[in-house]
């Protein structure tokens, strides 16, 4: 029975990251999956997401001074982070190797990742703007 309640949770918390377009935090998933599974607690919600990370089902977007946001998209991908509402959307360009010329330009380094973010505005904010 508790297992069958966990797989419940586990469920509504993936599904309610897969819905979202805009990789919500902790705080906005929880009032979602209160919507599917009305007994559940942050903690709760907390673990969970957690738990999909670590199996890797989901994918932490972490910034300084901010919540963590999820992922649920797991193939590389870009960011464009909205100065409207702060959503973060998907973007799919093809980028040049940024990796390679940063590590060949410092030998003394060992270059492990590289982070690309666009800002600007999501379709909703930008049409806002046009009024
Ligand atoms: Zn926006
Ligand atoms: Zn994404």
């Amino acid at each position: 029975m508790a297992l069958k309640r966990l797989t419940r949770q586990r469920k509504a918390v993936l599904e309610v990251v897969q819905r979202a377009h805009h990789h919500p935090d902790a705080a906005w998933i929880y009032q979602e999956v209160r919507k599917l599974v009305p007994r559940v607690s942050l903690a709760t919600v907390y673990r969970t997401l957690e738990a999909l990370v670590a199996e890797g089902h989901l994918v932490p977007i972490t910034r300084a001074g901010e919540a963590t946001r999820y992922d649920a998209h797991l193939h590389p991908h870009l960011h464009l982070i909205c100065e409207g509402c702060g959503a973060i959307v998907d973007l799919e360009p093809t980028l040049p190797d940024l990796m390679t010329p940063a590590q060949q330009a410092h030998p003394e380094l060992e270059v492990r990742s590289v982070e690309v973010t666009y800002r600007g505005l999501c379709p909703r904010c930008k049409a806002a703007l046009k009024g």
